[in-house]
């Protein structure tokens, strides 16, 4: 196993150190972590952030590097299920998390686009509706009659998505974070979040940790995605991340004209629901005749990984106090869509320890849903 994203160079970072009691410990230096440290940072409270791993080597470093607004859901169902109010200010408050995440990136986000493709009539219906829903709302989307010359039965165009490289951007965001004070722990594992020496604490584990808090293990499922990367192309077939069936297949082309392939999992949807981070024959050879389809030829595959991602039953986050817990908050659970979720998740959960409650995402993500 080998994600193609940690290859990249890692970024010198400063080592501050703080003695003793800090204001907040986070667990997880992935996007949602190192998000919510930069902010809580720049705010002047002193911040620990402790990671099993390294920085982004959870799913912030294995993921499909699209970095799309939104929530999980299509636009349509997230309208009926939680009305249009909430559902266009969650797609507006992930655009405006979009342009910051620009501002920061340099050149880890391109803003190529992305390509919501249908894979069949049915599927052209369904993607139809959410279209026509996303213009009544003001949201803005193209229609596609045609894509990939015809290959495909229809698409929405989402013209400010983007390309993102996750680990180079969750580094910077690491070594941002550090800059403004923040301490970084790696190879650090945390195993009692009443243990840590901290006023507050931020469980930012999302599909990794389970069990951490023994309250949100049934709310949280660790589900398993698998990618491949390919030789470089002699040509660009895909100039922006596309992904179909739900969403279940997505490929972007990377600047060095490989091919990144991800999804399958619904080939065995329940073999899928575990934290075991190991590709499986099954659900490879499905992505390498797929890669094959997609590039037209034999592939070359040069990179193979599996990352875990934490589901939730609404498909929804879960941000904020950990009920019955005063002094434990939650982010995570993005269902497979955390690029952008996370990063403003984690600002999100932030500005509620520093007393902003305003945001009408705490409401919608409120773990107490739950409980
Ligand atoms: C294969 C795959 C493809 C995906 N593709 C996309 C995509 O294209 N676009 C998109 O938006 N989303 C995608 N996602 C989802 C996205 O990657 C995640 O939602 C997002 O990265 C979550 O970030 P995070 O910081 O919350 O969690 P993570 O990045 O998973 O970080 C959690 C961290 O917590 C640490 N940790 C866990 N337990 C402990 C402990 N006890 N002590 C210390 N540290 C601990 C882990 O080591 C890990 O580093 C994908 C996910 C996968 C797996």
């Amino acid at each position: 196993m080998n994600p193609y994203w940690l290859e990249d160079a890692k970024l010198p970072r400063a080592a501050p150190k703080h003695d003793g009691r800090v204001d907040v410990a986070i667990v997880g230096a992935g996007i949602t972590g190192c998000s919510a440290a930069l902010r809580l940072a720049e705010r002047g409270l002193s911040v620990r952030v402790h990671d099993q791993r390294g920085v982004a080597e959870g799913a912030s470093g294995r993921n499909g590097g699209f970095a799309l607004r939104g929530g999980a859901s299509r636009y349509d169902i997230a309208r009926e299920t939680y009305g249009r109010e909430q559902a266009t200010e969650l797609w507006h408050w992930t655009e405006r998390a979009l342009d910051r995440m620009s501002e920061l990136s340099r050149d880890s986000l391109r803003r190529t686009g992305s390509l919501r493709l249908a894979a069949d009539a049915e599927e052209r219906e369904e993607i139809r509706i959410e279209f026509e829903a996303m213009r009544e709302d003001g949201i803005d989307a193209e229609w596609i009659d045609a894509p990939l010359e015809g290959r495909f039965h229809g698409a929405i165009l989402h013209a400010e998505d983007g390309a993102l490289q996750p680990a180079r951007f969750v580094r910077r965001l690491a070594a941002r974070a550090a800059d403004a004070g923040a301490e970084i722990r790696e190879h650090d594992r945390v195993d009692d979040v009443t243990a840590l020496d901290a006023e507050q604490v931020v469980v930012a584990t999302d599909g990794y940790g389970h069990g951490l808090v023994a309250e949100l293990a049934d709310l949280v499922w660790p589900t398993r995605g698998q990618v491949i990367v390919s030789a470089p192309l002699d040509e660009v077939l895909y100039d922006k991340p596309h992904y179909a069936r739900q969403g279940f297949d997505y490929w972007q082309q990377l600047p060095d004209r490989r091919l990144l392939l991800g999804g399958f999992r619904d080939v065995s949807i329940m073999d899928e629901l575990t934290d075991v981070e190991e590709t499986t024959p099954t659900i490879q050879a499905s992505l390498e005749r797929f890669m094959g389809e997609l590039i037209g030829a034999e592939p070359t595959i040069t990179h193979r990984w599996a990352g875990i991602f934490g589901l939730t039953q609404d498909m929804l986050p879960l941000v904020g106090r950990v009920p019955g817990r005063a002094n434990v908050w939650a982010a995570g659970g993005y269902s497979g869509h955390g690029n952008v979720l996370g990063f403003a998740c984690g600002e999100l959960v932030a500005d509620a320890i520093l007393g902003d409650m305003s945001s009408p995402q705490l409401r919608l993500f409120d773990p107490a849903r739950f409980f």
